[in-house]
Formats: C-alpha cells, sequence, structure tokens
C-alpha cells in the first residue's frame, strides 16, 4: 500500500504510477509485452498520429472490493470495444487476448496503486493506441503502439452524488452523422472541447447533444450516454452517431433484472417534459444525475429533479452497479475479473 497518497482527496487528475506496459505492431504482427517505468514515449515527429488522428483509446477501472479482492469491471467489453475503434480507423486491432493479459499485468505491477476500499476511489485504467509509421501523405500507419497507464482516481464527485444542469446548443456537434462517434476516438474529444467550455462558463456541467443529421433528437452528453426514466421505463438514444457506454448497457440489464423495461430508440428534445428522472452514464462517474436541461437555442428549461435530489431510479442504478464493482452486492453476469495477485 502506498502511503504517501491521501486517498480521500484524490481528484480526476494523473498521480505518476510506477509502471506502464507497452506492445508495438510492426512487420503486421504484435510483439512481445514491454514494461516501462518511463512516462514517456519515443515517437517520430512525422507519427499518423500527430498529423491525421490515428489516436483510440478506452477507459475503465480496477476496484479494491470489501473482502479485499481487486475487480476489473467488465474488461472483455473494453477489450472488444478498442479492436471496433481500430477498425473504425484503420488501425491495427489489438487481440482481445492480448488486451487482457497487458490490463492484468498493468494493474498487478502496480497494485500499491489500487485505493483502500471505502474511500470512494479506483485504479483508473487507460489503454490507448496511436499510429506510429512516419509519412507526410494522408493514409494509414504500418506500425502501432499500444500502451497502457493507469492512475488513482477519486469519487468522481467530490459535492456527492448531486444533480446538476445540462444544457443543448445547436450550435455545435462534437461528431458527423456516419462519422467517428461510434468509435473512442481522441479527435472526437478535441471536437467537444469548445462547446464544452462554452458550456461551463454558462454554469452548465456539460452539453447535451443533439443528432447531428437532424438536430431532432437526444444524442449524448459529451463523454457520457444519455439516459431517462418515463413511465417508469428506462429510455435511452440508439443513435449511430453515440458511443455505445459499457456503463449504459450494465444499467440497461439492471433496468431489467429489476423487472423495467427497457427502450433504446430516438427521443425527441420534447420528450424531455416527460422524464422524471435523467442521467448522464459514463465508467468516469458511473451515473451524473441531471437536476435541468436548459435549450440555449428556444430558451426552454427543463427541470427534471424538482426537489433537487437524484431519482429513486438512478439511485438504484447507482448504487447497485457500485455494489457489483466493490464486491458488495453478487456478480450475477460475471462482469467482474478477480485480480490474481
Ligand atoms: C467513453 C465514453 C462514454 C462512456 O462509456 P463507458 O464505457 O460507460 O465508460 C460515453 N460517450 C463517449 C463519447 C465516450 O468516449
Amino acid at each position: 500500500m502506498n502511503n504517501d497518497i491521501d486517498w480521500g482527496s484524490l481528484g480526476f487528475g494523473y498521480v505518476p504510477t510506477d509502471y506502464n506496459v507497452r506492445c508495438y505492431f510492426r512487420d503486421g504482427k504484435w510483439g512481445e509485452i514491454e514494461v516501462s517505468s518511463s512516462p514517456y514515449m519515443e515517437m517520430h515527429i512525422a507519427a499518423t498520429a500527430l498529423h491525421y488522428g490515428q489516436e483510440i483509446f478506452e477507459g475503465l477501472k480496477a476496484f479494491r472490493g470489501k473482502d479485499g479482492k481487486v475487480r476489473i469491471f467488465r474488461l472483455e467489453e473494453n477489450a472488444r470495444r478498442i479492436a471496433d475503434s481500430a477498425r473504425g480507423l484503420l488501425m491495427a486491432p489489438i487481440p482481445e487476448d492480448l488486451f487482457r493479459e497487458m490490463v492484468l499485468k498493468v494493474v498487478k505491477l502496480n497494485e500499491r496503486f489500487i485505493p483502500p476500499y471505502g474511500t470512494g476511489a479506483s485504479l483508473y485504467i487507460r489503454p490507448f493506441e496511436v499510429g506510429m509509421t512516419a509519412q507526410v501523405g494522408v493514409k494509414p500507419a504500418k506500425e502501432y503502439c499500444f500502451v497502457i497507464l493507469v492512475s488513482p482516481v477519486g469519487p468522481y464527485f467530490k459535492e456527492g452524488f448531486r444533480p446538476t444542469k445540462i444544457c443543448i446548443m445547436r450550435e455545435y456537434d462534437r461528431v458527423a452523422p456516419k462519422g467517428t462517434g461510434r468509435w473512442k476516438v481522441g479527435g472526437n474529444y478535441a471536437a467537444s472541447l469548445a462547446s464544452g467550455e462554452r458550456a461551463h462558463e454558462m454554469g452548465y456541467s456539460a452539453v447535451l447533444f443533439l443528432d447531428p443529421r437532424e438536430k431532432k433528437y437526444l444524442d449524448e452528453c459529451g463523454p457520457a450516454n444519455f439516459f431517462a426514466i418515463k413511465d417508469g421505463k428506462y429510455i435511452t438514444p440508439a443513435s449511430d452517431s453515440i458511443l455505445p457506454s459499457i456503463t449504459n448497457k450494465s444499467f440497461m440489464q439492471i433496468a431489467r433484472d429489476l423487472g423495467m423495461e427497457v427502450e433504446q430508440r430516438h427521443i425527441t428534445v420534447d420528450e424531455l417534459e416527460e422524464v422524471t428522472e435523467a442521467a448522464a452514464a459514463g465508467t468516469a462517474a458511473v451515473a451524473s444525475p441531471i437536476a435541468e436541461i436548459d435549450d440555449i437555442d428556444t430558451g426552454k428549461k427543463y427541470v427534471i429533479a424538482r426537489d433537487g435530489n437524484p431519482g429513486p431510479v438512478t439511485t438504484q442504478l447507482y448504487n447497485t452497479l457500485r455494489g457489483i464493482q466493490y464486491g458488495e452486492i453478487e456478480d450475477t453476469h460475471n462482469w467482474c475479473t478477480i485480480v490474481d495477485l
């Protein structure tokens, strides 16, 4: 255990750890796993990642449970998703078993950075892949580097699990219809920075993006999927310009397990009038409850959490997922991989 870290006051930043793991794709194949204690990588100044955005990533977490065991949440899903992202950007897909081996290795090597149970903190795992080939012409690289770094992170909500306000702004899109929104691409984040900063300046925690083709349907909340509760049903957008969130997928399953109906379909902006709860779903925060959604263009304000508290369904989904991650609730779907320490 690491005695230099004040686990309780950890934020969502970057804390240096002991090791990262890397693997290079060269001559058409993945090489040996390399362990590095350097936080830097050597890259050619003409690498495709730097000029043409061949960069994809993932985000998952390891939790120290109530029973002392370390659990990694749904790592097979992240393995599948990064391979999809790679295919989307014509990069070399990482074999799922290589992904798994590297995730387990980097977690074990940095065991002393896995926060203790009860602190609300966890070990964030950030795999990423970059195009390494030096070329000035626009074409996919031939060589790639896949790296996994880890960093302990605190609970996302420093002030607790409280609803916040978000906004709709039609002036911005983060992705194009049929574009890269369905893959976890760094460039999608670059494209969302300006609108995100605008929203923060206006006092909102995030932007709820609309579908980029018609601006009629809800898409997602920047780096998190959107869901709402309407007539007791769990509803979440079906769209090919959003990233399939593993947290959202897990909530859909938990909702079904609780006997709720789940609908993945187009959701119009007007429908926000009728929702009783809404939240953003993602690994970082699990669920961020939404108090109010302000439509900047029309001036309409959709007040959702009228009493300022998270709704009962959102709270139950949040507590159930966190309970599974910390080993407090039975993992009936086999979502967690227990790390053999
Ligand atoms: C990572 C991400 C999410 C959340 O996905 P999880 O698998 O739940 O962490 C949602 N939207 C976007 C755009 C993302 O990049």
